[in-house]
């Protein structure tokens, strides 16, 4: 049976948070106005995925959706750019697929779609039907490991989005071709065409496990609410300027792509080699035998295209809280590594998976459980919900590996097996195991669980004043803050430009969820990012982003 995947528009990336004034940031965006696809509720096991393989073949449309070209950002890619292009996807995908996957360019045209201002929509419905001859249209391309890029000269509210599995597929991007963002962008969306949805970052609020059941995972959940796109070490997660890290495990072993990996049923001691090298074993797949929930546990450090990721070049950075609990990423010891712990979040709809990396450790000097980040550290340990799996980070080395040890409660003493996968390196199971510690009886404590405070939905929207201006001018943006069932929102609102806090607004209802901000002199010639965050009662949040054109 072939699943239709739905057209789904996924945002390549969103704006990172600046959340004190001494981070920097980086961070490009897109806007936040498309609707993503929502998680399976309930949530649970993974959806069964084919290993995915092929020869695939990209059809680059190079495209100016309007006529006039004051409102061009990118310039016009040429066919030899447009290799060059398809040579990046190849050598990332590539490697993350070890092999299985090829990336090659199909074919190549410009195009010009007479629009009077550039909706990326309407844009890659008009290339649907009209780009290569018809050849994409009525998603002809399902099946056939075809996909059509089309890359504009506008900005388009710089989006990217790109349709979800299938065996072929369509991406659209106005972040054009640079190495630094828009090739960062293609390689997010061309994982979208391969079948994933977005890796991202979960608290659970239960403080004895940080952990919960399978079904607790979703972005609209109070038990382990969950951000999109909030895993930095993920290439499906944010996309962030000159990142391209790898993968995660739980992908790359359910696409088929990585065989040096332990299935672990029962209680022992492993060493995890780096993700992003090569050889030993390189992840566990963990079968927690009272629940049967899968997790996964990999080892990322400072080295390979994992060196990119921005959890290596900034500090602790903290997301507004969900439902009191916050997630906490970007401090991760460069010398060190992180070991994590994730879950596959399933897209029934999409016939898709996403990934989401637990917050499963206190920031650093804080005791506050409240307030977590995403990776353990040597002498770190996770448990799960239920009490029957033990995580302890032993000892972390990037060149030997992390040392960890798992602790499976009712199983008895026995050595992992990998059985489902022939392993190409020895399989690890020389190590003793330490069956000396008694499983944890961390009861399944009920939990003095907060009250579970619901997210309202919400929206910011900006509209930039000129959207092009000459270097060292002024320009201007009008915010709107729109919150379900709130006629006059209030809040904060914070502006950012070119990913670096601006000022901080307070949103009182006395503005109707309005208000006009100044930018600073834009000095940087070239795409600016403007960037708003909202924050309001009710754990309500939300982002967007525009550019402007400084000459
Ligand atoms: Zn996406």
């Amino acid at each position: 049976m072939s699943i239709r995947p739905t057209r789904i528009v996924l945002l390549g990336a969103l704006v990172a948070l600046v959340v004190t004034a001494t981070t920097s940031v980086f961070v490009d965006s897109t806007q936040s106005t498309a609707t993503a696809a929502a998680p399976s509720a309930p949530a649970g096991s993974a959806v069964a995925t084919a290993p995915i393989s092929g020869v695939e073949k990209v059809y680059v449309s190079a495209v100016a959706a309007t006529p006039q070209t004051s409102d061009d950002v990118n310039a016009a890619v040429t066919q030899a750019q447009a290799q060059s292009v398809i040579d990046q996807l190849n050598s990332y995908w590539s490697a993350q697929s070890n092999g299985a996957v090829t990336v090659q360019l199909g074919g190549f045209e410009t195009r010009s779609l007479g629009e009077t201002t550039c909706d990326p929509n309407a844009a890659l419905s008009a290339e649907e039907s009209g780009a290569f001859g018809g050849q994409f249209a009525n998603d002809a391309w399902k099946g056939t490991h075809e996909h059509l890029l089309v890359l504009s000269t506008e900005s388009c509210n710089a989006d990217s989005f790109a349709t979800v599995g299938g065996t072929g597929g369509e991406i659209f991007s106005g972040n054009g071709i640079g190495t630094a963002m828009g090739v960062p962008y293609l390689l997010h969306e061309f994982g979208h065409n391969l079948g994933f949805e977005h890796a991202s970052a979960s608290i659970c609020t239960n403080t004895t496990s940080y952990d919960g059941t399978a079904d607790s995972f979703g972005y609209s959940s109070t038990t382990c609410p969950t951000r999109e796109y909030d895993d930095y070490f993920d290439i499906m997660g944010y996309t962030v300027k000159n990142a391209t890290p790898n993968l995660s495990s739980p992908q790359r072993i359910m696409a088929g792509w990585m065989n040096n990996y332990a299935t672990v049923t029962s209680s022992t001691t492993q060493t995890l080699t780096a993700l992003g090298g090569s050889g030993g074993t390189q992840a566990l797949k963990v079968v927690e035998p009272v629940s049967g929930d899968i997790y996964y546990v990999e080892y990322r450090t400072n080295s390979g295209l994992d060196a990119t990721s921005a959890e290596f070049h900034y500090g602790l950075q903290c997301d507004p809280a969900m439902s009191g609990y916050t997630i906490c990423e970007l401090d991760s010891n460069a010398s060190q590594g992180d070991v994590r712990v994730l879950r596959v979040i399933p897209f029934a709809s999409a016939g898709a998976n996403g990934t989401t990396v637990m917050a499963t450790a206190l920031t650093a000097g804080s005791t506050d459980a409240t307030k977590r980040h995403t990776h353990l550290d040597a002498g770190n340990s996770f448990v799960s919900v239920d009490g029957s799996f033990t995580l302890r980070v032993l000892s972390t080395n990037p060149s030997s590996g992390a040392s960890v040890s798992v602790t499976l409660a009712n199983s008895s003493t026995g050595t992992s097996d990998s059985s489902s996968t022939p392993t190409a390196s020895p399989t690890p199971t020389a190590t003793p195991t330490p069956t000396a510690t008694p499983a944890p009886t961390a009861t399944p404590t009920p939990t003095a669980t907060p009250a579970p405070i619901v997210r309202i939905p919400s929206s910011v929207t900006l509209r930039v004043g000129r959207g092009s201006v000459r270097h060292g001018s002024r320009d201007s943006v009008r915010i709107t803050v729109r919150v379900a069932g709130v006629p006059r929102p209030t809040g904060t609102v914070i502006v950012y430009l070119n990913g670096g806090g601006v000022r901080a607004y307070p949103l009182t209802a006395r503005k109707r969820g309005v208000i006009s901000a100044s930018l600073p002199r834009l000095t940087a010639v070239g795409y600016n990012i403007v960037s708003v965050v909202y924050v309001g009662p009710g754990n309500a949040y939300s982002w967007s982003a525009a550019g402007i054109t400084v000459r």
